[in-house]
């Protein structure tokens, strides 16, 4: 088997993200839990950057994602938030994995596996404060905090933190933040009254940070507005961190009334050029996109033609002939004119989060700065050479 050139590179744009790192550091006096679930929101290895620019800790949901990370050397604090109750947490307190507590019934597995390993399990116990989805019922909180305590009278785990999520924070003026709010205060009382002494406290994610609703409460978990989205729409502060790049397969030339792809959504009106790109559904752009996405070609917009397929989709690129081998961005920051991930979001009925998050694994992850590639002088002077190019396993065809 050949070792060839990838045709399709999402570039991830480390300076960007440490960048947005460096402002919610500033957002939240120094407090942040970088939330690397999902492969990162899509951007792959990116945890040692995260850590490096100032976030304290990681969060994620499986004990599997939090076990990858350890493998690739991150010794920092890593949250594991959702797991099942037949999850692997011996292998967790092994590697010092904080788990979330959410119900009686992870308690006692958790202490189980605790006192199998014969070391205590640091725990976070995750009271619902609203979104009727994960954590603890408060009806149950009082329960889940005494029996709590006793396991760490028995000293199989220590209650380090309580957490909370909000169901609403993406619109500020919504009542129910101010209730979900109390709701955590009341929850952290309750859980001190039991003798517990949690250090860590954490209920906002990155819209309650840009927003302002989850000020002053501890430690925040910012995922999303690490990878430049911000769901509350409210500031133009932060860097999207994705280049989604191809390279034309082949063009042709069509006559008018030439129908393209399946069904033939799209006819040519007119004499046309169309150049051919490898991706599809199949790696993450969405077929809902189909007869409404852009994409960046030859200094230009240029309108994806026909339905998606799963492996390619066309282009028309009017009366420019575009050579096989020339590269397409499909979507970048925004800075050059190609279309942005919020502008895919937008085509596909959908959120920022679902296009970073999709891309699919055909697609090879390279790291790559922003502020190089601009050139010399964009970094500043005396800033240190910030390429760094790495180019992510990816599955090869068999
Ligand atoms: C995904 C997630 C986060 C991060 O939310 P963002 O809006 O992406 O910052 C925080 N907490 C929990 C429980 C999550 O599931």
């Amino acid at each position: 088997m050949s070792m060839q050139s990838p045709v399709s590179e999402l570039l991830v744009h480390g300076d960007a993200i440490r960048d947005n790192t460096a402002r919610f550091l500033a957002l939240t006096q120094g407090r942040i839990m970088a939330v690397l679930k999902a492969d990162a929101f899509g951007h792959g290895s990116i945890a040692h950057s995260v850590l490096d620019a100032g976030a304290s800790s990681i969060g994620v949901t499986s004990i599997a994602e939090a076990l990858r990370l350890r493998a690739e050397g991150i010794t920092a604090p890593i949250l594991s938030w959702l797991n099942p109750p037949d999850a692997d947490f011996a292998a967790a307190v092994r590697e010092r994995i904080d788990l979330a507590v959410p119900s009686l019934e992870l308690l006692h597995a958790i202490a189980r596996a605790a006192r199998d390993v014969g070391a205590p399990a640091h725990v976070h116990l995750y009271v619902d404060v609203g979104t009727g989805r994960d954590g603890c019922p408060t009806q149950l909180w009082s329960a889940l905090c005494a029996l709590a305590r006793e396991h760490e009278r028995a000293g199989t785990l220590r209650v380090v933190g309580v957490m909370g999520h909000l169901s609403c924070a993406d619109d500020p003026g919504n009542p129910q933040n101010t209730r979900e709010r109390m709701c955590f205060e009341n929850a952290v009382r309750s859980a001190r009254r039991r003798e517990l002494a949690p250090e860590t406290l954490h209920l906002a994610a990155t819209a309650a940070t840009l927003t302002g609703v989850g000020a002053g409460l501890g430690t925040h978990r910012i995922g999303a507005g690490l990878f430049g989205i911000d769901p509350s729409h409210t500031t133009q502060l932060l860097r999207p961190a994705l280049t989604l790049a191809t390279s034309v397969v082949s063009a042709r030339e069509v006559a008018a009334g030439t129908g393209v792809g399946y069904g033939h959504e799209f006819v040519a009106p007119e004499r046309t050029h169309l150049a051919l790109l490898p991706l599809g559904y199949g790696d993450g752009l969405p077929r809902a996109a189909s007869g409404r996405a852009e994409v960046f070609a030859r200094g230009r917009r240029r309108p994806l033609v026909g339905r998606f397929s799963m492996d390619m989709v066309v282009v028309d690129t009017g009366d420019d002939a575009l050579e096989p081998g020339e590269s397409v961005t499909v979507f970048g920051p925004g800075d050059a004119g190609e279309p942005t991930v919020a502008e895919w979001a937008a085509w596909s009925n959908t959120i920022e989060h679902e296009i970073v998050t999709r891309v699919g694994c055909r697609v090879a992850r390279v790291h790559r700065s922003l502020d190089a590639e601009r050139g010399p002088g964009s970094a500043g002077p005396g800033a240190p050479p910030r390429s760094r190019v790495i180019l992510s396993p990816t599955p090869s065809p068999e």
